[in-house]
């Protein structure tokens, strides 16, 4: 068999984790070292016609398919896949699509294109585990039949409210439905009357039978099946009749053998249900034995980032954001539009771990593990941001032409990036002439104290390039600086023998004019400038950061100019860039998304 998932995110160190203790005492114990698996999902016989499971243990990943999946998602995504890498197990991805009135085959694609993208595989030699949950609903009403012949449930009738009201609350217990007393006979021929399309939607629902005075809310008779006459993306109109999730949920991981059922914490009060269901219908020969076994974990949060799916599609639906995969979003389209690695989300996910009680994740978490994934691969190329002219004005007299340039070079990696044995990629070539792009902000005519870069008389090196002199600069009316002079040293230029026969103050990035390439760079920042954007029922949009988003016009050396969508670039001293997936190189413009600086300024 082949491993279904590749090895993790390099130099992770797996930490323990409470679920990987339950995992490893379940294997010490051998708790499902009896289960069958026949090939595919499916009921107790079904299973018992197969061979002893393969697999040590079954996760999944069981998302809706309602929306596009975010970084919360990822973690999920991390974990399962993650856990069953590790103890030899297999992870099914699910697709949880028992609601027939949200779900769209443009998220099912996406969601596949996400799971890859990260770097998981639900193939396990061959097999494709992938699921979709509407496949069981012809199972899951055969169990819904079961547990009213057996009764353990029946069809109630009241309405809404009377229902709601008699469920009582946390103080008081719930009233008996006076449709409780029903017989199974009578359930049942009711049941088939809603499956055939007798009652009106609304009019009836399924219930567990269970107790309406257990202080657990959610056992005091649970709905499990309602009436809804709506069009299913997978099975058309054949039902009117659809599950309550959490009674389709436990059945679709017994029917896929599932050992460990991960979920997150808001969940926990429907374990005692998701065991009784289980229980029931193991007892009636329907689903096999042990069943799976659910497991809370807190659900990730970020700072200066919201999860929720509505709140998301809600920024995509009134423009605040270009659209799903908008680089500023947590989504996994945006994130990896903004330049996140799988890598550095594998990494971040193995760093945050699992934990049984909610908190708050810093953003400089993540950003910190795409710098550590990105460090020793991203390319090193220069860039200049906010351009202003510096001329060397003794160029002709130590060159014989204003017209001369020269090729410089500087390694594509630092040597410190190139592990042992590695051959390094082929040096950048750029060229030097009479005029360069340099960063406004390091020209200065009256220098402030401490400032080490160009001021009149003072000497710095162009990095890569020759030692100048700043000799002044030119004004406009308005006082702006339109050139920076200067004059160039000779027999300075970098690795060459004179290199070091004057003393730099400083080294600054340029960009020649004669080879420099215009580029686009969209400089993203946090979308909200509140680290808790929606805590406690906040109006998120008026924590929209005004400056998410700043568009500039720059320079860039000319090794940029055969960058593709994806690549990853180190702009020097400005942070990680990344090549726009979907605007880079289209009609011929380069477009570069700053991913994060090189250093965390979250904190600031
Ligand atoms: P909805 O609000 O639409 O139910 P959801 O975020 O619960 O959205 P699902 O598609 O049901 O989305 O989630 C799939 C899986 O991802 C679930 O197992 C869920 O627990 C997990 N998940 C969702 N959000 C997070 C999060 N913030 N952190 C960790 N896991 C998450
Ligand atoms: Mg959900």
């Amino acid at each position: 068999m082949t491993s279904p998932t590749p090895p993790a995110a390099e130099g992770d160190a797996k930490a323990s984790n409470f679920l990987r203790q339950i995992i490893e005492a379940d294997l010490a114990k051998g708790t499902y070292a009896s289960r069958r698996w026949a090939g595919s999902p499916g009921d107790a016989t079904h299973q018992a016609s197969g061979q002893p499971d393969p697999a040590k243990i079954r996760t999944r990943f069981p998302p809706e398919p309602n929306g596009y999946l975010h970084v919360g998602h990822a973690k999920s995504i991390c974990l399962n896949f993650g856990l069953a890498r590790d103890y030899g197990g297999i992870c099914h991805l699910r697709f949880d699509d028992t609601n027939p009135e949200k779900e769209d085959t443009e998220y099912v694609n996406s969601i596949i294109d996400a799971v890859q993208w990260l770097g998981f595989s639900w193939d396990a030699g061959g097999v494709k585990h992938l699921y979709q949950a509407s496949d069981y609903f012809d199972f899951m009403y055969r169990a819904a039949e079961a547990l009213i012949e057996r009764g353990h449930a029946y069809v109630d009738e009241q309405t809404a409210e009377e229902m709601r009201a008699n469920r009582g609350d946390f103080t008081t217990p719930g009233k008996d439905s006076p449709f409780r007393a029903r017989t199974p006979a009578e359930n049942l021929a009711r049941f088939r009357e809603m499956r055939d399309g007798k009652l009106a939607d609304g009019a009836a629902v399924l219930r567990a039978k269970i107790d309406m005075a257990s202080p657990n809310i959610n056992l005091r008779d649970p709905a499990i099946y309602r009436i809804r006459r709506a069009t299913h993306h997978n099975t058309g109109d054949k039902w009117c009749i659809y599950p309550m999730y959490t009674y389709a949920h436990p059945i679709e991981d017994a029917l896929e053998q599932i050992t460990h059922s991960f979920c997150t914490l808001e969940f926990e009060d429907q374990r005692p249900f998701y065991d009784w269901l289980l229980e029931r219908l193991s007892e009636a020969g329907l689903l096999a034995s042990p069943p799976p076994r659910q497991y809370e974990f807190a659900r990730l949060n970020l700072t200066y980032v919201i999860t929720s799916k509505r709140k998301l599609a809600q920024l995509v639906n009134e423009g605040k954001v270009s659209g799903w995969d908008d680089p500023r979003m947590p989504t996994i389209v945006g994130l990896r539009r903004r330049g996140y690695t799988p890598g550095s989300i594998q990494l971040f996910a193995e760093r945050i771990g699992v934990t049984k009680s909610d908190s708050w994740i810093d953003y400089s978490v993540l950003e910190g593990c795409l710098r550590e994934d990105l460090e020793n691969k991203a390319h090193r190329a220069m860039a200049v941001l906010d351009p202003v002219k510096l001329v060397m004005t003794n160029w002709a007299e130590v060159f014989g032409s204003d017209a001369h340039n020269e090729d410089c070079t500087l390694p594509a990696l630092p040597h410190s990036a190139i592990a042992e044995g590695q051959t390094p990629p082929p040096d950048r070539v750029f060229k030097i002439g009479k005029e360069v792009w340099i960063e406004r902000e390091d020209f200065e005519e009256v220098p402030p104290k401490g400032y080490k870069r160009l001021f009149p008389g003072n000497v710095v090196r162009l990095k890569g390039g020759y030692v100048i002199e700043c000799t002044g600069c030119a004004k406009d009316a308005n006082g702006q600086v339109t050139e920076v002079h200067a004059k160039v040293i000779a027999g300075t230029k970098s690795g060459t023998p004179g290199a070091d026969s004057v003393k730099a103050k400083a080294a600054i990035t340029w960009v020649a004019v004669a080879d420099g390439v215009s580029a686009e760079v969209r400089l993203y920042d946090r979308l909200f400038s509140d680290p808790h954007p929606d805590a406690g029922g906040k109006d998120f949009l008026a924590a929209l950061n005004p400056t998410s988003l700043t568009v500039v016009q720059a320079w860039v050396e000319p090794s940029l100019a055969t960058a593709k969508p994806d690549d990853k670039f180190q702009f020097e001293r400005h942070g990680y860039f990344v090549a726009d997936r979907v605007d880079h190189a289209a009609g011929g413009k380069a477009v570069f998304n700053r991913v994060t600086g090189l250093k965390d300024s979250w904190g600031k």
